[in-house]
């Protein structure tokens, strides 16, 4: 085809013969951006328990009375019921492997801690902040951080309205029998496959609306727990794969 007959057909005929012709704006912008594409649906590994399939909440009970979790699944997620509560696992946990999906809608109107918030409490207590801070600088309370912990190592968030994800590696804190810590506890997070948290330390403590630290409960597992802060955030695909105790291998 020579310039004269390409510009005779104009875009169907360049695109006919698989010709790439420039974008503009947004289209441009946006082509090949991850920030723009979901994150992969990662199915559980072998030996992992499936917390939440997409179909059933029957492993989660709601925080404030223990009743079935009444958050809406459809669709193969399941979404915040703002006013209806936290939700946590009926299981307990104490040293694990984490993936959680997760789905921000798009707040124009909002801003800061009101912008499609969320969270992920591990052993009931250390938040891992969900929200939407797409762009931002990395800060503690904000997309990724440890809320009052750690601040992430990078702002890796996606977009609003794209799937995202959190792979956890969490140790709890060791508790010695005079209730004393004797060990602090240790975090590694992935957000969408980047590396936002390495081995990072924290004390035996409670941060901002998780479980209260009563005596030495850290010296127990705890419930993987799901923030209701108003804002209709989505999860699928929640599973965790047990760590063996220290000094044991699983084969
Ligand atoms: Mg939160």
């Amino acid at each position: 085809m020579d310039r004269r007959t390409l510009l005779m057909t104009g875009l169907a005929g360049a695109t006919a013969l698989g010709l790439c012709l420039p974008m503009t704006g947004n289209a441009a912008s946006r082509a090949g951006d991850p920030d723009s594409t979901d994150a992969p649906r990662v199915p559980a590994p072998k030996g992992a328990t499936m917390l939440f399939d997409g179909q059933s909440l029957s492993q989660w009970v709601n925080r404030n009375n223990g009743q079935p979790a009444g958050w809406k699944v459809q669709n193969g997620y399941v979404e915040v019921a703002p006013g209806n509560g936290d939700i946590l696992t009926k299981e307990k946990f104490r040293d694990y492997q984490l993936h959680v999906e997760f789905w921000l809608p798009l707040m124009a109107e909002a801003k800061g801690q009101g912008r499609a918030n969320s969270g992920v409490y591990n052993q009931g207590r250390i938040e891992v902040q969900v929200l939407d801070s797409y762009g931002q600088p990395p800060r503690d309370n904000e997309a990724g951080g440890i809320y009052q912990v750690a601040v992430p190592l990078r702002n890796a968030s996606k977009r609003p309205e794209r799937w995202q994800s959190y792979d956890i590696a969490y140790r709890a804190p060791r508790i010695g029998p005079d209730g004393k810590q004797t060990e602090k506890g240790r975090i590694t997070v992935l957000h969408n496959g980047v590396l936002i948290h390495n081995n990072v330390e924290f004390d035996a403590r409670t941060t901002t609306a998780g479980l209260p630290p009563e005596g030495n409960d850290y010296s127990r597992p705890g419930p993987i727990l799901l923030q209701d802060h108003g804002n209709r955030v989505r999860y699928r695909n929640i599973w965790i794969l047990p760590t063996p105790e220290d000094g044991k291998v699983n084969r």
